[in-house]
């Protein structure tokens, strides 16, 4: 994956902002708790240890 723009996010689980490598600048990103088994994805992992799905397309 190229990286060309990132994006911040927010934990959904305490709110801590995060910033993610997205592939284009217009990617549309979708925060979710849970594993999906489709689209292209990056894990984040917050300071608290929580981890989450940022989907992009
Ligand atoms: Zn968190």
């Amino acid at each position: 994956m190229q990286v060309t723009a990132t994006r911040t996010v927010a934990c959904p689980h305490c709110g801590e902002d995060a910033t993610v490598s997205l592939p284009s600048e217009d990617a549309d990103v979708n925060v979710s708790h849970s594993v999906a088994a489709f689209g292209d994805h990056t894990t984040v992992t917050c300071s608290q240890g929580h981890t989450y799905w940022v989907y992009f397309c």
